[in-house]
């Protein structure tokens, strides 16, 4: 089975914080039975005035780096996902790395960035994060950038965006967009979740969603387990999403793990719980990789 993961924190861990241990390790995704693990070159938490560029440059020679002298097999397309191997994908967290530069769209397409996530918890110049509540939509260069994202078929990332940009997008991208790391707002109230109506556009328009398996995302009481991240699994199937939904764990970026999911190494536990809930054996593959590696079709990649 093909299992994807759509978002972690790895290579920021790695680089500035090196004296925490990172759940992502080969390791651990080889006993999970992980085949694609995105890895996201993530800005920082400084904006756009803490030099975001230079964050993710230092975070991308680290993963040159595992590439070359630890073995990690890094993938330009998810289409090269392949059962039995472990691959890596980079993405971008927080759109401020590009510093409002389109021709910086492409310099992170040639280093295999696949997705970018629009914002992180700060404004830039793409737009507003979901955390500032800022009703304004994606900015005039914002639509620059994305315009060349979607001429790359880099995925746009709605994951920390606001309502405003979720639907801007929605509306007037040309792509449909997906969320790397978010969840189901009816169940658990949090600003980084999907309300109804976004998860229901997400779906009509051939979006993606991945679910995170922070528990404070999970659970309004912050106390979480691979039953919830299934449940909110089982809300976006019931609301007909089961080819647009899948796993985006953020690993290596959250304090707190469910319970039962503490590292790449039990994502088989949510497996297992799908199956324990009657999910057919095609369903569960879709969900645990081969829905994302669809939707990338939608964007126009094709198998090599
Ligand atoms: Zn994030």
């Amino acid at each position: 089975m093909i299992i994807c993961d759509t978002h972690c924190d790895v290579l920021y861990t790695r680089v500035f914080h090196p004296e925490e241990t990172p759940v992502v390790t080969p390791e651990n995704m080889k006993k999970g039975g992980i085949s694609l693990q995105t890895c996201t070159l993530f800005a920082g938490a400084g904006g756009v005035e803490k030099h975001p560029y230079e964050a993710g440059m230092r975070e991308y020679r680290e993963f040159e780096r595992l590439v070359k002298e630890e073995g990690w097999q890094q993938v330009f397309s998810p289409l090269d996902a392949r059962d039995g191997e472990v691959r890596e994908m980079l993405s971008m967290e927080g759109g401020e790395i590009l510093e409002g530069r389109v021709d910086r769209v492409d310099e992170f397409y040639q280093y295999g960035v696949r997705m970018i996530a629009l914002t992180w918890n700060r404004e830039n110049e793409i737009g507003h994060p979901a955390k500032s509540g800022s009703q304004e939509g994606i900015k005039r260069a914002g639509w620059e950038i994305l315009k060349r994202m979607a001429e790359l078929n880099i995925a746009a990332d709605t994951s920390h965006l606001n309502e405003a940009g979720f639907w801007d997008l929605i509306h007037h991208h040309s792509q449909p967009p997906m969320a790397s790391h978010s969840c189901v707002r009816s169940i658990c109230d949090h600003f980084r979740n999907l309300r109804d109506d976004q998860i229901r556009a997400m779906i009509d328009c051939g979006g993606w969603i991945g679910i995170n398996f922070y528990p404070a995302f999970l659970s309004n009481d912050g106390v979480a387990d691979a039953k919830l991240i299934c449940d909110h699994i089982d809300y976006i199937c019931q609301m007909g999403g089961e080819k647009h939904v899948g796993f985006g764990s953020d690993f290596d970026g959250i304090e707190m793990t469910p319970s039962d999911v503490r590292t790449p190494a039990e994502v088989p536990n949510i497996i297992s719980e799908l199956r324990r809930r009657g999910y057919s054996e095609n369903a569960i593959a879709d969900i645990a990789g081969l829905n994302f590696i669809e939707y990338y079709r939608r964007l126009g990649w094709k198998q090599q």
